[in-house]
């Protein structure tokens, strides 16, 4: 049974039901698991996509294709418009909604098998911390040892973001994410409530944006280790920057101290190395995940070079 509400009132997802916006991550699950639950679709809600500049800011429908948010918001927005058109592929950025990106499940091989059972599927274990876990986390605060799969989620962190909630609700995307630590969860979310849009603030005067990933593959894949900066250039000088990385823990994670470097300094190569190992600080790789603690720094330092180069 598929419900197609019209209006944010009408919506009601029942015990046992699912919402679904472009269903690229929703189907995907439902087909392994051979799960045909009653599904909400929201797609034809008035309001749900669209993007709306405003004085203090942008509004993003939840609804609103990652193809529109890397496009729309391009000249604005850098950061964030070029991490959401470097993930996936051409037609799952066509497809697939931002709000559903912030809050799709986990891609851990054991999570996605049909026959295994793990914290996040209602289990008492994880099987991949013993098990095989090479694209695992490399800052280990939860028992859920896989890294969270939200490129934009990273990307927010960036901004000052608000997540507002069908219902009205506004919080932080930190508040969407928690902190990482309970195994069973990839975000807060409860049962039933739906993200109607997310706002971010204002470009900062002088802002430029860089993303990189570091990929298995050339697309299609999740990415071993990315990360993407923001920065406020006056003069060549950086007065406000914020940078975040992902694919390393449960949770995407804004870096301060390399923040830290980067505010006041120009942007030359001692710096980019510096910040790239500010990064590491902390890190506490599994054991097939050793590798991730040099990706971290090449990452970083790529990131930071093509930041380099959007200043020149
Ligand atoms: C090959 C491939 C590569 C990918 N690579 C990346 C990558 O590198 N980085 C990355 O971030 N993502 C990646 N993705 C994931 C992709 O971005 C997500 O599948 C997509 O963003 C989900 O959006 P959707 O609208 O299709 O969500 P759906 O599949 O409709 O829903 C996803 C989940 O969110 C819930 N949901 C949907 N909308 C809402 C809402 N408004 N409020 C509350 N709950 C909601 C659904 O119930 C479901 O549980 C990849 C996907 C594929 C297939
Ligand atoms: S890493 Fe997380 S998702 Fe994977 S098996 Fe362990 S608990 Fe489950």
């Amino acid at each position: 049974m598929i419900d197609f509400p019209n209006t944010y009132d009408d919506i009601t997802v029942p015990k046992g039901a699912v919402v679904r916006s472009g269903g690229t991550d929703l189907q995907e699950r439902l087909r392994s698991a051979n799960a045909q639950p009653h599904i909400v679709d929201l797609t034809g809600i008035k309001g749900f996509a669209g993007i709306e500049p405003g004085p203090a800011g942008v509004r993003i429908g939840g609804g609103t294709r990652m193809a529109a948010v890397a496009r729309e918001l391009a000249d604005s927005h850098p950061a964030l418009a070029i991490t959401t058109g470097g993930l996936a592929t051409p037609q799952v950025r066509a497809q697939g909604t931002i709000g559903g990106n912030l809050v799709q499940r986990t891609r851990c091989w054991y999570y996605r098998h049909p026959e295994l059972d793990c914290f996040k599927s209602g289990g008492d274990s994880c099987p991949a911390r013993e098990g095989r876990h090479l694209y695992g986390v490399v800052f280990d605060n939860s028992e859920c040892v896989h890294p969270h799969p939200s490129s934009i989620a990273m990307a927010l962190l960036c901004y000052d973001t608000e997540i507002e909630l069908v219902d009205g609700r506004r919080g932080s995307v930190q508040d969407l994410l928690g902190d990482g630590v309970d195994p069973t969860r990839d975000h807060t979310l409860e049962h039933g409530e739906v993200i109607a849009a997310i706002h971010i603030d204002a470009p900062w005067e002088g802002e430029h944006g860089a993303y990189f990933r570091s990929i298995s593959r050339f697309e299609a894949e999740w990415p071993l280790v990315e990360c993407v900066v923001r920065a406020a250039v006056v003069d060549g000088a950086i007065i406000q920057a914020a940078l975040a990385i992902g694919g390393v823990a449960t949770v995407p994670l804004r870096m301060a101290e390399a923040e830290a470097v980067l505010v006041g300094a120009v942007l030359d190569d001692a710096t980019i190395s510096q910040v790239a190992h500010a990064c590491t600080a902390g890190a506490a790789p599994l054991p097939e995940t050793g590798y991730k603690v040099d990706l971290i720094v090449a990452t970083v330092t790529e990131t930071l070079e093509r930041l380099q180069s959007s200043i020149a």
